[in-house]
């Protein structure tokens, strides 16, 4: 693609490197910022900045957060007692969208996925299990996408945490096998968390 300006090339080269975006569409988005006004292109830049320096992670569910606990976990209202266990930040954003769910949840980073050299100390699973260990725990749910490497990291954390008072359950398998929780349309993620059922019946 042959531009008239090296700084609109490089703008355009920025914005193609974001996921699902082709050099076309990158032309676009460039043109339609260069009609703006400046400020408003300065205040759309800074957000950008300011998102990435002053966002962090939960220190205790590891959710995005603007302060040391997410407004998940410093919420009085939410149940403290449960955990929602989910594979990425994306699945709290689907699930929360549902408006079914009041507890908390632990965002785990990923899942055990050996072929893909993810194991367990590249997860924040010790991290849950000290929660169990100094929280007032009663019921983890699993929502973690069903699959091979999902059954693997329920039955993985459901072991370590062996003697134990907590409930498991996990997430009704209204969704496919192999499915993406993010893609589950609200009334089916909504279901599958209303009738979650006991870890033990999953057939690993
Ligand atoms: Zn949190």
């Amino acid at each position: 693609m042959q531009l008239p300006s090296a700084l609109l090339e490089q703008a355009v080269a920025e914005f193609s490197k974001l996921p699902g975006i082709g050099k076309k569409t990158a032309l676009r988005l460039v043109l339609h910022l260069l009609k703006q006004d400046p400020d408003k292109v300065r205040a759309f830049a800074e957000s950008m900045v300011h998102m990435r320096t002053d966002t962090h992670f939960c220190q205790r569910c590891f959710n995005i957060s603007d302060s040391l606990l997410c407004s998940i976990c410093s919420n009085p209202m939410r149940k403290q007692e449960m955990i929602c266990v989910v594979e990425s930040i994306r699945d709290v954003i689907a699930i929360e969208s549902t408006q079914q769910y009041n507890g908390t949840y632990h965002v785990l980073g990923g899942i055990i996925s050996p072929l893909d050299g993810v194991g367990p100390d590249q997860l924040y699973i010790d991290q849950l299990i000290e929660r169990t260990r100094t929280g007032d725990i009663k019921e983890i749910i699993f929502a973690l996408n069903p699959t091979i490497q999902g059954d693997t990291t329920i039955y993985y954390i459901q072991k370590k945490l062996q003697p134990s008072e907590i409930r498991f359950t996990t997430i009704a398998r209204g969704i496919s096998f192999g499915g993406e929780l993010e893609y589950a349309d609200e009334m089916t993620l909504a279901r599958s968390l209303q009738h979650r059922m006991p870890v033990d019946q999953l057939k690993v």
